[in-house]
């Protein structure tokens, strides 16, 4: 495939994009939203998906330049950019072929979203703004890079539409991370750190005043949104 495919306003759009993901990827690193053993961004644009390239955190520790993004079609099949396809692209494609709606994805390591990864302990929410998402499911296992983890990301996103449109949905795949899909990349990165951030208030929370306490005050809050209505 060749650059002649763009027409000069995609061409732009997509320039803009991989800027965009660069600075991003930057972010998510130095909030400690992933580390250097991985993650992957992702943007639609039309029909091209914009996504970092494998080793973005092991080799570049998310120091991307936006030449650095890669731009394939929704099978995978490089436009432009060198190197490889992050190996966990396949449920990045996954997702946007099945939820035509979302138009970003962030995969994760988060730090605090990982005790739970590690627990298999889904995350419910403790804070007015991270109600929207609902609780954040734990899916069943399957490798990293696996088709059987693009299968099960997709069937836990799935009924979850409404939630891409208002803003994400994301769900924890065990012993690994968060994978989070919404409406733009913006909404998804604010996504991912509301969800760590809610983690980790979890995790302080049950610690200061201990767990049945905590899951008081938790159903304080569902029933204070809920008469807020
Ligand atoms: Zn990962």
């Amino acid at each position: 495939m060749t650059e002649a495919l763009l027409t000069p306003t995609l061409s732009e759009a997509i320039e803009r994009t991989r800027a965009h993901i660069a600075e991003i990827g930057r972010l998510l690193y130095e909030r400690r939203l992933t580390d250097a053993s991985g993650g992957n961004i992702s943007v639609r644009v039309g029909d091209w998906i914009c996504l970092t390239p494998r080793y973005s955190g092991s080799k570049r520790r998310w120091h991307l330049q936006p030449e650095d993004v890669l731009v394939v079609d929704l099978d995978g099949n490089k436009l432009l950019g060198e190197g490889d396809l992050s190996r966990e692209s396949k449920v990045h494609l996954r997702l946007y072929r099945e939820f035509p709606d979302g138009q970003a994805v962030i995969h994760a390591h988060p730090q605090h979203v990982l005790v739970f990864a590690v627990t298999r302990q889904p995350i419910p929410p403790v804070l007015e703004c991270t109600v929207k998402f609902g609780v954040i499911p734990v899916i069943p296992f399957a490798p990293a890079h696996s088709e059987a983890l693009a299968e099960h990301v997709a069937s836990a996103i799935r009924g979850q539409e409404a939630r891409i449109r208002k803003q994400a949905a994301a769900v924890i795949a065990p012993w690994h991370g968060l994978f989070c899909i919404g409406k733009d990349l913006d909404a998804v990165f604010d996504a991912v750190e509301r969800i760590d951030t809610n983690a980790r208030l979890i995790l302080q929370g049950r610690a200061l005043i201990g767990a049945d306490a905590f899951t008081q005050a938790q159903a304080a809050l569902l029933d204070a949104v809920a008469g807020a209505h």
